[in-house]
């Protein structure tokens, strides 16, 4: 399985100046590539490098720099043709697809480049990389990265990084191919609750923070509402970065969450069971102040760091029906929306049972969990 390993580069004055000029130089001739591309209706790598390699190398470009910024230029024809024909850009003569057909593939100076193993090194134990630059080889160029990411760095990363600046920052996006463990028979579930006020609950009663990261996503949402008040240019550039800035911390969040209950079930050799999440919506009567919440949280990353994270561990993870899973009695089955008083609040009507509305859910989850996949292991009497 492939991953995206993304480390951020801290280079001194001198060297953020050779990288920049390196990036422009790549694009610079990329542009150029790309022209010759569309005049010639070439686009294929080996046809491409025959008509612009020569030139490229004769404006002082190496020659595995050469032959990247070719095959980038190839890639971006070959990912635009496969738009075309999948109706992406509209129909043949209409606007989007006449103006992509009419004029070269742009190039932004700072766009991305690929580098492989002859023009990047890595020293993990340094924490640094050794990068081919138009200035020369730079050696001893400063990465940071957290404990988790060096480890699968060191262990498996493969073939190209992309040299990415983005708002000021420099990064390596290294591409990871991770061997996936064979899925375990589990013993048992964890079923997982997804809410608002919680952000994730669990049938081991584990709840991981929501109310923290609630007010900080009003308080974001607060602060946006302010600046796009404001309409000004500077207004407009801080409320990207803001935006930008909540993205990462929820999907650190995020991360966080679902690496805990991931390490569980690994630890209990149990598998992990969520609602369908199309069902989360219907599920939740709100009021239209908390829906704008609840279709912008992110939910649907919190399955898919879970999902990408059980894989590796081998950790099956299985989506169960979430129809009436905060309004079931787990105890005597009894079902009634008057079973929660309150949105937080579990009291079953006919039984008494009684506890946080969150943890019911998970409970119900995992029982849910429990029937299905017995359900789909039972074997077939039916054929013998
Ligand atoms: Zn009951």
């Amino acid at each position: 399985m492939k991953l995206v390993v993304q480390v951020k580069l801290l280079p001194t004055v001198e060297q953020a100046v050779a990288l920049r000029s390196t990036l422009h130089a790549c694009n610079d001739a990329a542009a150029a590539v790309s022209r010759v591309a569309f005049e010639a209706g070439v686009f294929r790598e080996y046809a491409l490098r025959k008509a612009a390699y020569a030139p490229l190398k004769a404006q002082g470009l190496g020659a595995q720099a050469a032959q990247h910024v070719i095959k980038k230029v190839s890639d971006a024809y070959t990912s635009l043709y496969a738009n075309i024909r999948n109706g992406n850009l509209g129909p043949a003569g209409g606007r989007r697809r006449v103006k992509a057909e009419s004029k070269p593939i742009r190039f932004r100076s700072d766009a991305a480049q690929p580098f492989d193993d002859r023009c990047l090194s890595w020293q993990y134990d340094q924490g640094t990389v050794s990068i081919w630059t138009v200035a020369g080889r730079m050696k001893n160029l400063r990465f940071t990265g957290s404990a988790d990411q060096l480890t699968t760095l060191r262990a498996h990363r493969r073939g190209e990084s992309d040299l990415v600046h983005r708002d000021g920052m420099w990064f390596l996006i290294a591409t990871c191919d991770i061997t996936e463990k064979p899925e375990i028979e589990p013993v048992d579930w964890i079923g997982v609750d997804r809410g608002i006020v919680n952000l994730a609950t669990t049938s081991d009663l584990d709840n991981f923070q929501g109310r923290r990261l609630q007010r900080y996503r009003r308080w974001h949402a607060r602060k946006r509402a302010e600046l796009q008040a404001k309409r000004t240019k500077s207004a407009r550039r801080r409320l990207k970065r803001r935006t930008k800035r909540e993205a990462r911390h929820s999907t650190h969040v995020n991360h966080q969450v679902a690496k805990k209950i991931v390490a569980v079930a690994e630890r209990t050799g149990r598998g992990i069971a969520l609602e369908d999440l199309g069902g989360i919506r219907d599920r939740v009567t709100v009021s239209r102040h908390q829906r704008a919440t609840l279709t912008s949280w992110p939910f649907h990353q919190l399955e898919q760091h879970i999902r990408y994270k059980a894989k590796r561990a081998g950790v099956p993870v299985i989506l169960v029906d979430a129809r009436y899973t905060s309004q079931m009695c787990p105890r005597c089955g009894h079902t009634e929306r008057s079973n929660r008083p309150a949105r937080d609040f579990f009291l079953c009507r006919r039984c008494g049972l009684a506890g946080p509305a969150d943890v019911v859910a998970a409970v119900n989850v995992r029982t849910r969990a429990r029937s299905a996949w017995v359900h789909v292991n039972v074997p077939d009497l039916t054929a013998a």
